[in-house]
């Protein structure tokens, strides 16, 4: 069986990620979602354990302490980190795992595990940046204000990743990050593994 890859996502809050993962993510259980720890309160809607672990401070440390987390970081005032014990099973059962984390996060996980693949998805416009994530409405105007603070230096960064998705039609996005994909299985290393293995058929 082949070994499953990891994909980082990583983008602007607001750009559109959960929404375009969320189209990837459908009818697929080849794929796996990585559900992060987060200090950060439930916005409404959120479950708990579905799209995060919402635990608090002092679990959060425990975490990090147990080297349970693949990474972490401060993002606007709350702790994200990645959970790293299932994100390996995953792999292990053959399934392609994804993180949406931001990028200090992805710089750490790259240090760590090189063949990680990072694509970074970015807006077709600053206005239109801020337009979602005033759409969205689930963050006061000074956190959005921070957000897209911290928007821009991360898009000053975007270059070091692999890909580069511009999120202008979900289904535009959501194309690409599956050619993306499928084109990473295609590399000479994995496809020489199967015929040496013939684990093809
Ligand atoms: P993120 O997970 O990156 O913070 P969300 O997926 O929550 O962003 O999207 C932020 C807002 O933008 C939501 O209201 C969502 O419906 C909207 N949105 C996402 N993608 C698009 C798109 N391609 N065109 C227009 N609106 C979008
Ligand atoms: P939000 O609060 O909008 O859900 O997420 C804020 C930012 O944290 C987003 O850029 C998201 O990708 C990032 N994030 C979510 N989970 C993790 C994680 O486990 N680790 C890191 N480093 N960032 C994360």
């Amino acid at each position: 069986m082949e070994q499953g890859k990891t994909f980082i996502i990583s983008g602007p809050s607001g750009v559109g990620k959960s929404t375009v993962l969320r189209e990837l993510f459908r009818g697929r259980d080849d794929l796996y979602f990585s559900i992060s720890a987060t200090t950060r309160p439930p916005r409404k809607g959120e479950v708990d354990g579905v799209h995060y672990h919402f635990i608090d401070v002092p679990r959060f440390q425990k975490l990090i302490g147990e080297d349970a987390l693949l990474e972490y970081a401060e993002y606007v005032g709350n702790f994200y980190g990645t959970p790293k014990k299932l994100v390996d099973q995953a792999m292990d059962e053959g399934k392609d795992v994804i993180l949406d984390i931001e990028v200090q996060g992805a710089l750490q996980v790259k240090a760590k595990r090189p063949e990680t693949v990072r694509i970074f998805i970015a807006p077709p416009s600053w206005d239109e940046l801020e337009r979602r994530l005033k759409g969205r409405g689930t963050d006061s105007d000074a956190k959005i204000q921070k957000r897209l603070l911290r928007a821009k230096t991360e898009l000053q960064t975007a270059d070091v990743y692999d890909y580069f998705v511009i999120n202008d039609t979900v289904g535009q996005a959501v194309r690409e990050l599956n050619a993306i994909m499928l084109a990473e299985h295609c590399k000479p290393a994995d496809r020489m593994k199967i015929l040496k293995e013939g684990t093809l058929s």
